[in-house]
């Protein structure tokens, strides 16, 4: 069957998209993030009809300018967060597996639940989860669906939650294991790419990526996901080097069949890969592969410390991500940077290991440029998406990217927009109902708990 898009999905999608008046954000503290502008700039953004940044300066805007002022001075303005590696459906299980590593937990959870999803659990739980995300700044996310319910249908419901959300997203799409050929399971990709590109601009769709699984599922398998991504110009994420027992054990020799399978290349994104070799390390950095860094998942789960100042010195591009959000459990931007710097931190007992405008940087623009939507996102710069947050800092404020990394976190939100639209304002959605979500997932949940109670986990991936 043909993926389809709902009609809600498309509607919501326009009327959340790109039908603003222009206006102007004024404020003394603008962290641009853009790449060479490390200055605080005292001045104003000026965003677009059409949601995008128009100009962004220091000093007072010419007169003849718009009208309509949004004015934050005494509150910094910064991009949103890009999130590199999400599983958004994940927001409805937390707290669960709280004594183990990844295998035990994924018992506790996909294993556990996923057979007794049934229509309209996955809409539900990503849709929470998206709107989640943007509660705690995170404007662009790259979901790395999965394929836990037990149709397409039931699976692509997390694409349509995300139409619906208003978050920019990439999707990184499961090739339907259901399909008997490979025609056929690239045929719905490439229809649901199509089908997506024609929609009017407006849509929060940045692009499409493959959920690469056939590191886990043979060779064959791994190298038809090499050639259609490469086909069809995707970049491959894959959960790698994560668990260090497996890492050990299985992890690290199939990166030979990775690497004769083409599976090496400037397209491929590592998430997590913690445990590396030097020639695993070395030969990904050579390909052009990008890894996106996912600490407070890695510390939950106990999977380890990544090496990124040794990674980016080998010249791998590193961005951040939460995670899901049973593994993260809060899709907390702020908490995120500051597990990850932190731990470096007390490894090396060295504060210039990594400083708060390179953590910041990580989970905005370069996060943006490994999943290569940075010409849209990322940083606040003309002809992009006017994706930002206004935030009520702690006074006072020495230097702002220190308040923002060391003292901030979700409450300090005043508001978020999304290509120039108020989404979220002092914690609350303003374009869907978050309390009923909550229930209504809350209910979902429990029906789903109910059925596992008496049932074995299954015990595959
Ligand atoms: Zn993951």
């Amino acid at each position: 069957m043909k993926p389809t898009i709902t009609r809600t999905a498309v509607l919501l999608a326009l009327a959340t998209g790109s039908i603003v008046h222009a206006y102007q954000v004024r404020s003394d503290m603008i962290l641009t993030m853009a790449d060479g502008q490390a200055t605080v700039i005292d001045g104003y953004m000026e965003v677009g009809e059409d949601g995008r940044i128009v100009a962004i300066e220091a000093g007072e805007p010419p007169a003849s300018s718009s009208e309509e002022i949004v004015d934050a001075r005494g509150r910094i303005v910064m991009p949103g967060f890009v999130s590199g590696h999400n599983h958004l459906w994940q927001s409805a299980f937390r707290g669960l597996g709280a004594d183990q590593e990844l295998y035990g937990w994924l018992k506790s959870l996909h294993w556990t639940f996923g057979r007794h999803f049934e229509t309209g659990d996955m809409y539900a739980f990503t849709l929470h989860g998206a709107l989640d995300q943007m509660v705690n700044g995170i404007t662009t996310t790259l979901n790395h669906s999965q394929t836990i319910a037990p149709s397409y249908e039931d699976y692509m419901e997390q694409f349509a939650a995300e139409m619906d959300a208003g978050q920019h997203f990439i999707y990184s799409y499961v090739l339907d294991s259901d399909e008997p050929d490979v025609e056929a399971r690239k045929a719905k990709l490439v229809d649901l790419i199509a089908e997506t590109e024609a929609l009017l601009d407006g849509h929060p769709c940045l692009g499409f990526g493959l959920h690469g699984v056939g590191i886990y599922r043979g060779a064959d398998k791994m190298s038809e996901e090499v050639s259609v991504a490469k086909e069809l110009g995707l970049d491959m994420q894959v959960h790698y080097l994560e668990e260090k027992a497996e890492s050990l054990k299985s992890g690290q020799s199939n990166f030979q069949a990775m690497k004769e399978g083409g599976a090496v290349w400037d397209g491929l994104v590592y998430a997590h890969f913690i445990h590396v070799t030097d020639e695993i390390l070395n030969v990904s950095a050579a390909a052009g592969a990008k890894m996106i860094w996912n600490p407070l998942s890695n510390g939950r789960l106990a999977s380890g410390l990544a090496d990124v100042p040794r990674y980016i010195d080998q010249g791998l591009q590193v961005g951040l991500g939460v995670d899901g959000a049973a593994s993260a459990d809060i899709a907390d931007p702020f908490q995120n940077m500051r597990m990850g710097m932190y731990a470096l931190r007390m490894r090396d007992s060295d504060a210039g290991i990594m400083s708060c405008y390179q953590i910041l940087e990580m989970h905005t623009l370069k996060t943006a440029e490994v999943l290569e939507v940075e010409d849209q996102v990322g940083s606040l710069a003309p002809g992009k998406y006017a994706d930002f947050l206004i935030i009520d800092p702690v006074s006072p404020v020495f230097d702002p990217y220190a308040t923002l990394v060391f003292a901030s976190d979700a409450s300090n939100i005043e508001s978020v927009w999304v290509r120039g639209v108020k989404q979220v304002e002092a914690g609350e959605v303003l374009k869907h109902d978050l309390p009923e979500l909550r229930s209504e997932v809350a209910e979902r949940v429990a029906r789903i708990a109910a059925a596992a109670k008496n049932t074995k986990p299954e015990d595959h991936m």
